[in-house]
């Protein structure tokens, strides 16, 4: 975390802040009695995950990626191996049972490393990209945790890439490629980027070699370069086992956040022993990049609902449209117009209470609805809806029809 994030991390409650608006919308708590740190995702909360997943899944797919799904814990034996016990203990969370040890994953790469080595790898079969909404645990010190944005237990979008020396380079540009439009489509433009590489004076703090620490740092340079993204490079910045780039979106408020990381790995295919069948028949070590887009889900969630101060885009809204009856009499063709926006598949409520409809556009209002449909006798003479959109007001007389050609329009 860098000076700045931290800074945005210790700011008051405001407003805007995430902690309120997820208690106003109803989307997410955090309860000492089931533990600090460990996030209970309301209703509405998860609606908007599953669309983020749903989403981020389809588009991984298109984009090459294989979906895989791994434990929550494992034996401490793969921890070993991996390193982190040695490294990671202190944040990790362990326990024994019929004395075996486990540990809770803290991080997913050693399951996507086992897959990949699940069987024989050629030159024919790389790249491999496998993509997981990993759930970890890493233990923080009670004192750093502040709402969704430093947990105990998160959703990482993680993606580990395995190729051969050649292809690192083609595969760094797609993955900017793919972050670049990922970013955008949930309305985030403008981003900071930085090239973390080793510190020279210092080498032996390093996995890997002189040559694959030039190489590596050169292809993510190079790659930068190309597509024309405007870069710091921060020497020492670097983890210990590989160079890396890092993405932070900047939000509506001009706060820098780090959600997107590229990371090279020197370390963990020595340990694993990752190989693949070369051209020459020969077994050579394959390169491996982690990759994560949106960063910690809870993370980027609580940076996007601040971002848009609760008024979430009509693609990712829990409810997309609400059906308010002008009066009891008005209440069956309310319901006829809400089952018809149901079956075009749009997330619509009806609001058949006895409260005044002014009182029920000011509900929905709070609840930051994007569209409100007034349904009253004019409406069901006309046999069109009335719509209202959150924070712009009127837009006519409409058919059912139309508003949920408009809606699907807007998604995405
Ligand atoms: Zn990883």
């Amino acid at each position: 975390m860098n000076v700045l994030e931290k800074k945005n991390e210790e700011r008051e409650l405001n407003a805007a802040d995430h902690r309120l608006i997820g208690q106003q919308l109803d989307l997410f708590s955090i309860n000492e009695e089931v533990g600090i740190g460990l996030v209970l995702w309301h209703p509405d909360g998860t609606v908007v995950r599953r669309i983020i997943r749903d989403f981020w899944e389809d588009e991984h797919l298109k984009n090459g990626y294989q979906l895989v799904c791994t434990p929550h814990i494992a034996r401490e034996e793969l921890w070993r191996i991996s390193g982190h016990l040695e490294y990671y203990e202190q944040n990790m969370y362990l326990f024994e049972k019929d004395g075996e040890k486990y540990v809770v994953k803290p991080m997913n790469c050693p399951f996507h490393i086992q897959i990949f080595k699940s069987k024989p790898r050629s030159y024919r079969d790389l790249p491999v990209r496998y993509a997981e909404w990993g759930t970890v645990y890493r233990y923080e010190r009670s004192g750093t945790l502040q709402g969704l944005l430093r947990v105990r237990g998160f959703t990482q979008d993680d993606a580990h890439i395995f190729c051969a020396p050649e292809q690192a380079k083609p595969e760094v540009l797609r993955a900017l490629d793919f972050t670049r439009h990922m970013l955008q489509k949930f309305g985030f433009k403008e981003y900071r980027v930085h090239l973390s590489t080793r510190d020279p004076q210092h080498s032996e703090k390093y996995m890997g070699s002189e040559q694959e620490w030039n190489n590596a740092q050169k292809t993510l340079a190079e790659a930068l370069k190309e597509k024309n993204i405007a870069y710091q490079e921060t020497p020492g910045e670097a983890v210990f086992y590989g160079p890396k780039i890092d993405i932070n979106i900047v939000d509506s408020s001009k706060r820098e956040w780090q959600c997107t990381t590229l990371q090279f790995d020197f370390n963990l295919p020595k340990r694993f022993n990752i190989t693949f069948t070369g051209t020459d028949g020969e077994e050579h070590e394959v390169v491996m990049i982690h990759r994560a887009l949106l960063g910690a889900i809870e993370r980027f969630f609580a940076i996007s609902i601040e971002h848009c101060e609760g008024n979430l885009p009509t693609w990712l809204a829990p409810t997309q449209a609400i059906v308010l009856p002008v009066s009891t009499d008005c209440v069956r063709y309310a319901e006829r117009i809400h089952k018809r926006l149901l079956a075009h598949g749009i997330r619509a409520a009806l609001d058949a209470s006895t409260s005044t409809i002014s009182y029920k556009i000011r509900q929905a209002e709070v609840r930051k609805i994007p569209y409100m449909i007034i349904c009253g006798e004019k409406e069901a003479k006309l046999q069109r809806i009335s719509v209202r959109k959150h924070k712009t007001g009127d837009i006519g007389l409409l058919r059912t029809e139309e508003l949920a050609k408009k809606i699907k329009n807007e998604s995405i």
